[in-house]
């Protein structure tokens, strides 16, 4: 992040416009809804700028600007239509200390003044460091059109109404409160055409006589890496959880997606990293949920496939705690995707296997002689390791060499690689490519388009 947004408070203070022309003018259309104090330095000013004057809007001093112009003021816009003189106020103010933006110039700029969503007193605001100015025009517009143009209302009638709100505990009860007022009770009233005042003071009865909710836990599949695979109600659960247990192979834009106030809390294992011991995860999630926290435990993919969930749940129903299973996108569902395949296919395999590389014993075994028969589909989970194992115990079953393997890492992620081999080839392609994100084995399965490969091949990328 090269520019760090700060709201500035600019009550009664004083900023500055060095020029007169249309950037001026822009720029000035803006800052006359701020309560600052505004004047404008321009030797020949349009009639737009004459008549804010003339109305009382902002002072307007017709010379150039001068360095003393500067003293006292928060901000200097050099906003001519001359980069010659946006230099030479830039410089000025500059050696006065003032904070100062030059127009259209990002290196020459101490600030950028952001796109804006106006819901005063909720201001929104889009900044794309310079990069993408239709981008953040584009966001706008979404926003604009998400928001109603009656939320500042609601959140100046809130404003007001924080004292009294204060009679819940700080914490959840009360963040419970705020969140009923804008989610719900407030666009209600204003549907209406209720009191706002009037609905705050019924919602606080209600808040104050509804019992402390219990503590709840959802299981939920952060699916195999992109956000964007997230189920609406995965989201929804990490919008509005107080607590997010979360293994540590979710991706961490997944993370962001988490309520700002949430804890985030690391747990379980990474491929054979350090591990977090099952009982001690089982208890954080109890200890949590007994506080009365809505707890997120979010697992890599779909959370029943291979995620020790029955242990976390038994441990949360023998407590006598809430709990719910949110479903999630398993890493087979991206990988087959990756390579334009789909798991089952008439005429080719009527099932299809999930199984994992290694169990608690060691090198799990599996039913070789199934996944021997033509045409049959596995999808082998944490297999990195095993590889060289499986692929011993299938050809001793007599599964066909040309048998074809994908393997796919990280899945439906920006870092995604396919490996297009056989069975004969999978070690050591496998443990050639070094890959060091999690892995996924498409056995009997090539991507579609590409020609059985007579040899190992390496595709990188999708
Ligand atoms: N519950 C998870 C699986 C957990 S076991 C799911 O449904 O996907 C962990 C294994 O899942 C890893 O060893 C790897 O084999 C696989 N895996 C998880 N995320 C993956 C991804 N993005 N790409 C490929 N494989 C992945």
């Amino acid at each position: 992040m090269k520019h760090f947004p700060i709201f500035l408070a600019v009550e009664g203070k004083s900023i500055v416009v060095a020029g007169g022309d249309e950037a001026a003018v822009a720029k000035l259309r803006l800052l006359l809804k701020t309560e600052a104090a505004i004047t404008v330095y321009a030797q020949a000013p349009t009639q737009a700028i004459v008549d804010w004057a003339a109305d009382g809007q902002l002072t307007l001093v017709q010379r150039r600007f001068e360095q003393r112009d500067a003293e006292g003021a928060s901000l200097v816009y050099a906003a001519s239509d001359d980069d010659a003189e946006d230099a030479r106020v830039a410089d000025l103010a500059n050696s006065a200390g003032v904070l100062t933006i030059m127009v259209d110039n990002l290196h020459g700029s101490d600030f950028i003044t952001p796109a804006i969503v106006d819901r005063d007193p909720v201001t929104i605001a889009i900044g794309t460091e310079g990069a993408a100015p239709v981008l953040a025009r584009k966001i706008k517009r979404h926003l604009e059109e998400t928001l109603s143009p009656a939320l500042g209302l609601l959140a100046k009638a809130g404003k007001a109404f924080r004292d009294s709100a204060e009679i819940l505990d700080f914490g959840r009860p009360r963040r419970a409160f705020w969140a009923d007022w804008y989610d719900r009770a407030g666009p209600l009233a204003q549907s209406e055409g209720r009191p706002l005042e009037a609905a705050l003071h019924d919602l606080l009865s209600t808040h104050i006589a509804a019992k402390d909710e219990p503590g709840h836990v959802a299981f939920v599949g952060a699916g195999p890496g992109d956000p964007e695979l997230l189920t609406l109600k995965a989201r929804n659960a990490l919008d509005t959880a107080d607590v997010v247990i979360h293994d540590r192979l979710v991706a961490p834009e997944i993370l962001e997606l988490a309520r700002r106030e949430a804890t985030l809390i690391p747990a379980g294992k990474e491929g054979f990293g350090p591990a977090m011991a099952q009982d001690d995860i089982n208890a954080l999630i109890v200890t949590h949920v007994q506080s009365g926290a809505k707890v997120v435990r979010l697992k890599g993919g779909d959370p029943s496939v291979f995620g020790r969930l029955d242990e976390e749940v038994d441990a949360v129903a023998e407590a006598g705690l809430d709990w719910s299973i949110v479903p999630g996108i398993t890493s087979a569902s991206a990988a087959v995707a990756a390579i334009g395949q789909s798991l089952t296919k008439r005429t080719r395999n009527s099932d299809i296997r999930l199984i994992t590389g290694h169990d608690i014993q060691g090198f799990a075994d599996q039913d070789w002689a199934a996944l021997a028969k033509p045409g049959a589909v596995a999808a082998i989970y944490m297999g990195k390791r095993a590889a060289r194992f499986v692929q011993g115990r299938l050809l001793m079953h007599g599964t066909p060499r040309a048998t074809p393997v994908t393997v796919v890492e990280n899945a439906s992620r920006p870092d995604q690689r396919i490996l297009t081999t056989t069975l004969e080839t999978l070690e050591p392609t496998l443990t050639d490519a070094q890959l060091s994100g999690p892995a996924l084995i498409l056995f009997g399965l090539a991507p579609r388009n590409e020609v059985k490969p007579v040899n190992a091949q390496t595709a990188v990328g999708q």
